[in-house]
């Protein structure tokens, strides 16, 4: 079958492989270089984690078959992308309800790595962040960071030897009609493309605070595990100090709608909480400059993403609204893809008529 995928970024990379894998003919289409400086999946890091709340026993499977299939990717490229040097979940409360502790106890049935650790545990572990608040923290062994540019230059290195042609960085053709199956893979575009998504994706700002260390702080966060806490007020997570000497430090709160063909310019509102965050956790960084950037998030109702056929347009497929969480499953996202598309296997919980249950 010929298949065309439009996107290059996380979804529409794993998808065209995996299509390939499975013997068809596959294009690739990008108006942007590969990979695009403003997609959402270019970035220094990218945290993978088993924890999910309440929603563990949906992906943490999925995550444990991506940990699995990156460490594949590694073998066949000779390139490093997948860093697992664990991952603390910092809580304010020893809430059972919490995101935290929902998290352990569904990892624990999984028999997923994870402990508990108390204030003093967390200390250790994290030099130079402030404790005072943190009642506890689950440590999850599998959790860690992927370095996404290695990931995207291997799954595009793959893609080429796999025989999938990549047309990127010029125009591509219309997609109605393209092939005899179309998959539709644009990330945050998707806000600017009609379709029975349009009334569901919200596409929010999301600004990530790169810190350059200096020498002062130039020990800071070299051996801390990913991170992340949740304050009354949003999320915050982080990762080590980056081999460049950046410190990436984010919020996942949703920020304003926004259009991907805007002004990526760093938000001085999002930049200021994330400072005000340093003040009260990471003092020693606070003065810190902030080299940090705009990224988009395509945000389903429930964050949970859709991959399915286009109701209104017959072998037309949809892969994204990866709602700020899904570059960690990389290849698994290509399999359930080509899964959807060849096999007509259909998850109910990535379903386009969820979206629009009518
Ligand atoms: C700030 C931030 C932090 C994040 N952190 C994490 C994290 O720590 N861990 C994690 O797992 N996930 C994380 N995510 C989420 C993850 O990055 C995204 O879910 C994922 O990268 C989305 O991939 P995508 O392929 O849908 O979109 P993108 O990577 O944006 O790719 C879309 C591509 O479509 C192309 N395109 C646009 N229009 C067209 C067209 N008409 N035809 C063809 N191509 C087109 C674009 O040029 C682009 O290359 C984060 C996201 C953000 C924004």
């Amino acid at each position: 079958m010929k298949i065309s995928v439009y996107g290059a970024g996380i979804f529409g990379l794993a998808s065209a492989v995996a299509l390939a894998r499975r013997g068809q003919s596959v294009t690739l289409y990008d108006p942007n270089p590969l990979p695009h400086d403003r997609a959402a999946s270019y970035d220094i890091s990218k945290a993978i984690r088993g924890s999910y709340g309440t929603k563990t026993p949906l992906y943490a499977p999925l995550v444990l078959e991506a940990r699995a299939e990156w460490r594949h990717l590694e073998r066949r490229s000779g390139r490093t992308i997948l860093h697992e040097i664990g991952g603390l979940h910092l809580a304010l409360r020893d809430d059972e309800s919490a995101f935290e502790l929902t998290s352990e106890r569904e990892l624990r049935r999984l028999a997923w790595p994870v402990e508990v650790w108390d204030r003093g545990r967390c200390a250790e572990a994290m030099p130079g962040f402030a404790m005072s608040e943190i009642c506890l923290g689950v440590f999850d062994r599998y959790a860690g960071w992927l370095d996404a540019l290695q990931a995207l230059y291997a799954l595009s290195e793959e893609a080429t030897q796999l025989g999938v042609r990549l047309e990127v960085g010029k125009p591509p053709p219309p997609w109605e009609g393209a092939a005899d199956a179309v998959v539709m893979a644009i990330g945050a575009w998707f806000s600017t493309e009609p379709g029975p998504w349009s009334q569901s994706i919200r596409t929010s700002e999301q600004h990530e605070g790169f810190f350059a260390t200096d020498s002062s702080t130039e020990d800071l966060g070299r051996s801390w595990p990913f991170w992340s806490l949740d304050l009354d007020d949003a999320g915050y997570y982080g990762f080590p100090t980056h081999p460049g000497g950046i410190l990436k430090v984010a919020c996942h709160r949703p920020g304003p709608v926004a259009d991907p063909r805007g002004s990526r310019a760093p938000s001085a509102a999002a930049s200021a909480t994330l400072r005000a965050f340093l003040r009260r956790h990471i003092h020693t960084a606070a003065h810190l400059e902030d080299q940090g950037r705009t990224c988009l998030y395509t945000l389903t109702p429930d964050h949970d993403w859709i991959i399915d056929e286009h109701p209104g347009h017959p072998g037309v497929f949809v892969a994204g609204g990866g709602s700020g969480h899904a570059f960690k499953f990389g290849p698994t996202l290509g399999r359930l893809l080509a899964e959807r598309l060849l096999d007509g296997i259909q998850r109910p919980q990535f379903a386009l008529s969820r979206l629009n249950p009518r």
